[in-house]
């Protein structure tokens, strides 16, 4: 089963855009309402018995089950009969705001996530229509369950054998987007492991190292539109909070927000556009395994960034026809590429690798990209290749 998500601008009508907003704004309030009773809960569970706060304990009886999604999904129904703002949501859309923060939950407890947060006025910006029973965009109009037809901005169709499966319903500072994840149920091959391999390792220097020596500089774009967003900032706190002219501080700064945002897709789509060229397999490690070991705040941001460039470069191999897998990351830049020494931990202003065994000496971000090259070339199957590397 094959899967995308094409994103394509929708125009909502004064009525529909304000249902929409109303929905969002009660699929927050459920969302805060669950963590509120998560927090409780496990708040309560851990209160010592010989020292009691001076201003309130959790009580909860000791026999009450953990509030987990079902839990929770079934507590919704009954609160729907009392509350019209909540009843005119349609269900499924209400149920994804709890499966939202069940999955926080998920990524806290599996990848090292935080703990999940309370949702300010504004920060829940997206609802999701998990299900169609028939195709729901028409011709020009996309039509969504509830909110009714609206017209969609069809900029490239929607490719042939491919069913809409989910909508998500986007509000960002440019105006309304539909985001379709389409279906096909047509089997593709897989791509298989040929031709020439190349390895990549992230630095916290360089953007990317590829083994063959290749070197992507971190681009300067993003530095000068960071330092309008800090002066934005700055302007936003002059403002009476909350008057017109907070609001359109506001809305410039969500503008710049999202113009980073498009600007740093584009070159994660052109440096894998770039990277697939004349190769028929891709390396790169496997950030998963890597997740709890990170400590700094830096690394902390670069490994975001560096997760959603794998996603896109893993989609541009396969689109490409090229066989893309990941490694396992541990010690990749603590290991000679040519005799398999372990070298020791470098410090970070150690810029290049030195064997003391065999005398090899490269840049340190490339060797550990060839490192990371040999191990995916061990893992396809062509061990052979990768001792022929040099
Ligand atoms: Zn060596």
């Amino acid at each position: 089963m094959l899967s995308l998500t094409y994103s394509y601008r929708i125009y909502p009508d004064a009525v529909q855009e304000a249902r929409i907003l109303a929905w969002m704004e009660a699929c927050r309030k459920v969302y805060n309402y669950a963590l509120r009773e998560r927090k409780d809960w496990i708040a309560s569970r851990k209160c010592a018995v010989n020292a009691c706060s001076i201003h309130c304990e959790y009580i909860i009886p000791v026999d009450t089950p953990y509030p987990d999604y079902y839990k929770q999904q079934n507590a919704l129904t009954p609160v729907k009969k009392e509350n019209p703002e909540l009843k005119d949501v349609q269900s499924q859309v209400l149920q994804d705001a709890l499966k939202r923060l069940d999955k926080a939950f998920k990524f806290m407890m599996e990848r090292g996530f935080g703990f999940p947060r309370f949702k300010k006025t504004g920060q829940y910006r997206s609802i999701v229509f998990p299900q169609f029973k028939s195709n729901p965009v028409t011709g020009f109009q996309v039509k969504l369950p509830k909110i009714g037809a609206m017209p969609i901005n069809l900029h490239r169709p929607i490719p042939e054998g491919f069913v809409v499966k989910q909508i998500r319903v986007i509000s960002k500072a440019s105006g309304w987007y539909a985001q379709l994840i389409l279906q096909s149920d047509v089997s593709v091959p897989d791509v298989m492991p040929r031709g020439n391999s190349i390895g990549i390792d992230v630095g916290l220097e360089k953007f990317l190292a590829a083994s063959n020596g290749q070197l992507v500089e971190r681009p300067r774009f993003f530095n000068s539109m960071h330092s309008e967003l800090r002066w934005l900032q700055r302007k936003l706190k002059n403002k009476t909070a909350y008057s017109a002219n907070y609001r359109k501080a506001q809305h410039k700064i969500r503008r710049l927000h999202e113009r980073i945002y498009d600007t740093r897709k584009q070159f994660h789509i052109n440096t894998a556009h770039a990277l697939c060229n004349g190769v028929g397999m891709v390396f790169a490690e496997d950030l998963n395994l890597k997740a709890t070991s990170r400590g700094m705040l830096a690394k902390h941001c670069l490994d975001a960034a560096w997760g959603s460039f794998l996603g896109i470069l893993s989609w541009v191999c396969w689109k490409r026809g090229v066989y893309f897998a990941k490694v396992n990351p541990n010690g990749t830049s603590q290991t000679c590429p040519q005799c398999g020494t372990h070298t020791g931990k470098k410090k970070l202003s150690e810029r290049v690798h030195v064997c003391h065994e065999c005398g090899y000496t490269t840049d340190r971000d490339v060797a550990a990209a060839i490192v990371v090259e040999q191990r995916g070339l061990a893992a396809a199957g062509l061990a052979s290749l990768a001792c022929l590397w040099r």
